[in-house]
């Protein structure tokens, strides 16, 4: 339905009034401007799916969210986040699909430091097209 997409619109509109200019931008946010480019491979009204610059499987891809919304990494998520962190996961499974990784693939949130996360603009690595191993390290 249209509703929950709307809120999540509308959460992030309210957001980006009260964004902190102390906000520091990502490489992420001049990927969603088209500052520097990237291969895009899906893109909707939230989220956008690009390959990983430096792929570690022969499919590689990043969803992540257009408009930050205070998500720097998932451990700062809140209540609010919940149909916005939904709608990832499941577009995740949608380009996973349109990228024909029907046979499996991983989806991996980094979190900070000890998680091994460089970008602090939330997103999700999606890796697959081969056979993968576990557990990572
Ligand atoms: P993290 O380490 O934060 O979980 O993942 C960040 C990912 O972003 C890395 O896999 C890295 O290769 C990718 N990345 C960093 N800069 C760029 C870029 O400019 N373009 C693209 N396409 N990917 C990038």
């Amino acid at each position: 339905s249209a509703a929950p997409h709307d809120e999540v619109l509308a959460a992030q509109e309210a957001h980006l009034k009260g964004l902190a200019d102390s906000e520091e931008r990502t490489i992420f946010d001049k990927i969603v401007s088209k500052e520097i480019p990237a291969t895009v491979i899906y893109e909707d009204s939230l989220a956008l799916a690009f390959r990983d610059i430096n792929p570690q499987a022969k499919t590689h891809f990043l969803v992540i969210p257009k408009i930050r919304a205070g998500l720097t990494r998932l451990s700062k998520s809140t209540e609010d986040h919940k149909a916005l962190l939904g709608h990832l996961m499941y577009t995740a499974a949608l380009v996973a699909k349109q990228e024909k990784l029907d046979a499996g693939y991983r989806v991996v949130v980094n979190d900070g430091v000890e998680g091994c996360q460089s970008v602090y603009h939330l997103h999700l690595h999606v890796l697959g097209g081969q056979q993968l191993s576990w557990p990572p390290g």
